[in-house]
């Protein structure tokens, strides 16, 4: 890291709890290897104090992340929201322009998508998803899919008013649909099935989906962990393609650096920082 001097620009991860997450690692990993005169800090925060934040830390030439579980309200302190934001009330990352002001974007949806896809070994387009959840992420996983083009998004959530609040912003014909529960997973054919509840976090968490009973292309964890998750292990052992949220939280990562440094990260750096293999790049 190079030494913080006067000129030093402020990178902030914005959240509460922020200590689980790998972003610091991450980022400071890029900026060292890009010889980026930066620093990337997590802040954990409340509500009240985030539009104040972004604003101070944008303009004064730096930029962030927000997470769990102000991304909503981070939206709405915008001045400059992109499609994927208007899309999913849902900011991720942020960054000042000298005309527009305060700018966000989503992008938690095109990382997704990527991670989506280098799973699948294929694109979304065309593709038949299962969705486990309803919350933030499974909203941006839900425009990722629309704008890729996929053919249905079926979405299986504990609490059923959700995921059809979900279904409706789409539209009826968008090929979106809810499952009533478990048991209608059955038999059915998905390319690809996705967790996007917070279940894996925790030890002692139950699997998101026994995987058993359905015929899946390809599994991926929205959840990650150091060694993977527990639901991934699962799946491999059933000789199906998976991979936990690292790669995901990499995609999102790497967007976030293009925004607030107009250059293309060190990817291989970005990998082996969360632990899996440079090649993954
Ligand atoms: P969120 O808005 O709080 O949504 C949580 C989701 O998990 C909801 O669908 C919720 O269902 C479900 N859930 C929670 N506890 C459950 C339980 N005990 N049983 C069944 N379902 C349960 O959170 P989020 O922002 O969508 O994030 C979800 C997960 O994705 C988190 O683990 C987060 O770390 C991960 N994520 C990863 C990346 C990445 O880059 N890899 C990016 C974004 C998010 P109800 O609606 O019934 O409450």
């Amino acid at each position: 890291m190079k030494p913080v001097t006067a000129r030093t620009r402020l990178i902030v991860l914005l959240g509460d709890p922020v200590d689980h997450s790998l972003s610091p690692e991450l980022q400071n990993a890029a900026i060292r290897t890009a010889g980026l005169d930066a620093v990337y800090l997590a802040l954990r925060v409340e509500g009240h104090a985030v539009e104040t934040l972004m604003r101070t830390v944008a303009a004064a030439g730096g930029g962030g992340n927000v997470t769990l579980p102000h991304k909503g309200r981070a939206a709405e302190a915008l001045d400059g929201p992109s499609e994927a934001v208007e899309a999913t009330g849902a900011c991720n990352v942020f960054w000042w322009d000298p005309e527009l002001g305060l700018c966000g974007d989503n992008t938690d949806a095109e990382a997704f998508r990527g991670a989506a896809e280098a799973v699948m070994g294929r694109s979304l387009r065309g593709a038949r998803i299962l969705l486990l959840g309803a919350g933030g992420a499974a909203r941006a996983a839900v425009h990722a899919a629309r704008e890729a083009g996929a053919a249905r998004i079926a979405i299986l959530n504990r609490t059923i008013a959700r995921a059809e609040r979900l279904r409706d912003e789409r539209g009826a014909d968008a090929g979106v649909d809810v499952l009533p529960d478990r048991e209608a997973t059955r038999g059915e054919d998905y390319d690809l099935v996705a967790n996007a509840t917070s279940l894996g976090l925790r030890a002692e968490d139950p699997l998101p989906l026994e995987l058993e009973a359905l015929n899946a292309g390809a599994v991926l964890d929205l959840v990650y962990g150091p060694d993977g998750t527990r639901w991934v292990r699962q799946a491999r052992e059933l000789g199906l393609p998976a991979e936990d949220g690292r790669r995901m939280l990499v995609l999102q990562a790497a967007a976030g650096f293009r925004r607030w440094f107009d250059r293309d990260p060190p990817l291989d750096v970005m990998f082996r920082a969360v632990g899996l293999p440079a090649e993954t790049a």
